[in-house]
């Protein structure tokens, strides 16, 4: 791959991104980006297109059309498709799954090339930097809800993805945990300058962690803004309802 020349490009581009499922439009004509160290948070009901936009842009899904770049390089488009693999984009899901025959240092260091050496090194930095230095040897169904969550977390971010793309990550968790994971997230995130598209159906999700949000409706995207603006100028009547359970 040649170097990219566009070093301020977004570390995401998605232009006019469409998919149909059976002559229905459930991604139609969206666009978004992404800058280093922001993360964009994609908000909407269930059902709105949200996962479907996701899962084009880490290469699972083909589009029927529409554009996709990472740090100025051209990973899809109706002509050129660079597999998932060499996107160099993390993944986060609710269901998350660790490996459960793998020790989490395992875990963690799966996706890492390298010597042995290095490969531990970047392992043990994580755990320290995850709060969980002492849990290399241990197996995932020891841990907790919580510091799976955390390792899941470690083993996305381990090869150093351009961006991260997170579906929902902390819905899985109860209310009690939730916001200190979010909060313990975002600052691991925004240490190590990952650019993130966070994928959620919750208002208040989006308020604590968004840099910027794109509201979703019906497969199209209704209104771009930071948090703040999106929140206290809504679009519409629709907007302003999805937004009312907040204060
Ligand atoms: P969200 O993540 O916002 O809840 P999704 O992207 O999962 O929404 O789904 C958007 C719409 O597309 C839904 O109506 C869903 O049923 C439909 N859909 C998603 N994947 C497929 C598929 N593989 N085949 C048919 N319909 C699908
Ligand atoms: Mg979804």
């Amino acid at each position: 791959m040649p170097t990219s020349v566009a070093t301020d490009a977004p570390r995401l581009e998605v232009t006019n991104l469409n998919r149909s499922f059976g002559g229905r439009k459930v991604v139609d004509d969206v666009s978004l980006s992404v800058a280093a160290g922001q993360v964009t948070c994609l908000l909407g009901p269930s059902g709105c297109g949200k996962s479907t936009t996701l899962r084009m842009i880490a290469g699972v899904e083909m589009q029927d059309s529409g554009k996709i770049m990472v740090d100025g390089e051209l990973v899809c488009d109706t002509v050129t498709r660079v597999p998932a693999e060499a996107r160099s984009i993390g993944l986060m899901f609710q269901d998350f799954a660790l490996f459960p025959h793998l020790t989490v240092a395992g875990n963690i260091a799966f996706g890492l090339r390298g010597s042995r050496g290095q490969k531990a090194e970047r392992v043990h930095h994580l755990l320290k930097r995850i709060g969980l230095p002492h849990y290399a040897d241990a197996y995932p169904h020891q841990l907790s809800g919580g510091e799976q969550q955390r390792i899941a977390l470690a083993r996305a971010l381990a090869p150093q993805p351009k961006i991260m793309l997170m579906d929902e990550p902390f819905s899985g968790l109860d209310n009690r945990l939730r916001d200190d994971i979010r909060d313990e997230t975002l600052e691991v995130l925004k240490e190590e300058g990952t650019a993130v598209l966070l994928v959620t159906h919750e208002p208040d999700e989006a308020m604590r962690m968004a840099d910027e949000i794109a509201l979703m409706r019906d497969g199209v995207i209704v209104q771009r803004g930071a948090p703040y603006n999106v929140h206290m100028r809504p679009v519409d009547k629709d907007a302003a309802a999805f937004f009312s359970d907040l204060n």
